[in-house]
């Protein structure tokens, strides 16, 4: 093959085609398509701990299987599945017995009581979420979500929705109100909650979820006085077995259960049991809504992997082992956020513009470090959370990620600090070195 000018190339060349404008070789949907700051952050610091510097990683929303592990009779079950051949396509909505494990857990443990039909599986919490947004979403739908959150801002231009976003504040948990949704609500076509939250960890107060439900049924009924299309609701419930006692957790049907027609509840193993590298996720709604979704998803692929889900089986199935790793989990993770808080709390007696919000769950904590425009000891201004963060990692090996890379714009300095990666014997070392870091601005 040789081009115009008659040079011949290698097919390694020809495939080589990063520097073509992305707008006329691509879909407008991939040519604006971002990838994720967070993921960008975690590869920077690797390749500073590759260099030798210590750096204390609050940023990955992850695991270290270091110090969070599966469950063990979950690991057996799907070593025992690939070893006695259960390695073939898994039916497009889930095996069986997993998805009536799921409703007798739902049953058991949240108190919602779904049919047979209403529970689909697939690969993670990501699959269901966006098989969800594709289901109910058309081109230019308005979808409604708070932020910070998680990847919304992704799923919405996905589908080639428009974002309707709400800028939450930390009095209100980062998470939206009432009174805020109130005049996003009409002409919407979904609504996206998550609690507890990604990035700060906190969770939706139960007279806060009753308000938002009761407008959403509010306005579902006069639709269909008017022969109008329903607003959805989606409810990521992802991290709700690690919410810590004395944060209730409280779902949509399970205060209202008429929101069982208008919500689709989403959750896995991913967060709940370190299983991040394992793909099992599951989703909870009205029966039209699942059954389609399985049908998409089930073409895209991105059903849970057959030994996954005979292992996620035998971990729902065994009550004890699930009840005591929770409980394991829950000390685990809620340790070092205590101990993290605490130590961010002394550092603001001190005198140190620090603030952080009490953690109530998940593996995250929000705090602001209120430096933006002061000066580093090399005089650089510090004129944003991306100078801020540099900073942090580079002066005190301080890893965190911003609340930007969450769609939030409004809340400089704030940060989201991610403990599933550290022991709690570096929380006392990590410290020192910010507070040093911070007392040496000027
Ligand atoms: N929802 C939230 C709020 C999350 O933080 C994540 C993962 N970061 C997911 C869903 C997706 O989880 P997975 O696809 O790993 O199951």
């Amino acid at each position: 093959m040789s081009d115009s000018v008659g040079v011949s190339r290698t097919l390694g060349e020809w495939a080589e085609v990063a520097g073509a404008s992305p707008g006329t070789r691509l879909s407008a949907m991939a040519a604006g398509i971002a990838g994720s700051d967070i993921l960008r952050v975690a590869n920077e610091i690797r390749a500073l701990q590759a260099a030798g510097r210590p750096v204390f990683d609050l940023t990955i929303g992850d695991f270290s299987p270091k110090q969070f592990k599966v469950p063990v009779g979950m690991a057996r079950a799907i070593q025992d599945a690939v070893a006695t051949g259960q390695t073939n396509y898994p039916p497009t909505n889930g095996l069986p017995e997993l998805r009536a494990a799921v409703r007798e857990m739902y049953a058991r443990d949240l108190g919602l009581r779904y049919p047979e039909d209403a529970v689909t599986i697939a690969s993670g919490g990501r699959a269901l979420v966006y098989g969800f947004f594709r289901t109910v979403c058309d081109p230019g739908d308005r979808v409604v979500y708070g932020v910070p959150s998680w990847n919304n801002h992704h799923y919405t231009h996905t589908v080639g929705a428009h974002g309707v976003v709400l800028e939450c504040r930390p009095e209100d948990r980062f998470l939206p109100t009432r009174a805020g949704l109130e005049n996003a609500l009409p002409g919407a076509r979904l609504v996206c909650l998550n609690s507890p939250l990604n990035p700060s960890g906190t969770a939706i107060a139960e007279d806060t979820l009753r308000a938002i439900c009761e407008r959403i049924l509010a306005e579902n009924e006069a639709r269909e006085r008017r022969g109008e299309r329903p607003l959805y609701l989606l409810y990521d419930q992802i991290y709700w077995p690690l919410a810590f006692e004395g944060t209730p957790h409280v779902t949509p049907p399970g205060l209202l259960p008429e929101m069982a027609r208008y919500t689709v509840l989403v959750d896995g193993i991913s967060k709940a049991f370190a299983a991040t590298g394992l793909r099992v996720g599951w989703a909870l709604g009205p029966t039209d809504v699942i059954r389609r979704m399985s049908a998409f998803l089930g073409h895209v692929g991105a059903w849970a992997p057959r030994p996954e889900q005979v292992g996620t089986i035998a971990l729902l199935q065994d009550r004890t082992a699930l009840e005591e790793h929770r409980a394991a989990f829950r000390r685990a993770l809620g340790t070092r956020l205590r101990d993290l808080h605490a130590g961010l709390a002394r550092l603001r007696a001190e005198g140190l513009p620090v603030e952080c919000l009490p953690p109530m769950g998940a593996i995250y904590l929000a705090a602001r470090f209120d430096v933006l425009g002061r000066l580093t000891p090399e005089g650089t201004v510090l004129a944003g959370n991306e100078e801020l963060r540099r900073y942090l990692l580079e002066a005190a090996g301080f890893g965190v990620v911003g609340f930007e890379a969450f769609g939030a714009r409004h809340l400089p300095g704030w940060f989201r600090l991610s403990v599933g990666a550290i022991g709690p014997e570096e929380i006392p070392e990590a410290l020192p070195r910010l507070a040093a870091a911070l007392r040496a601005l000027r």
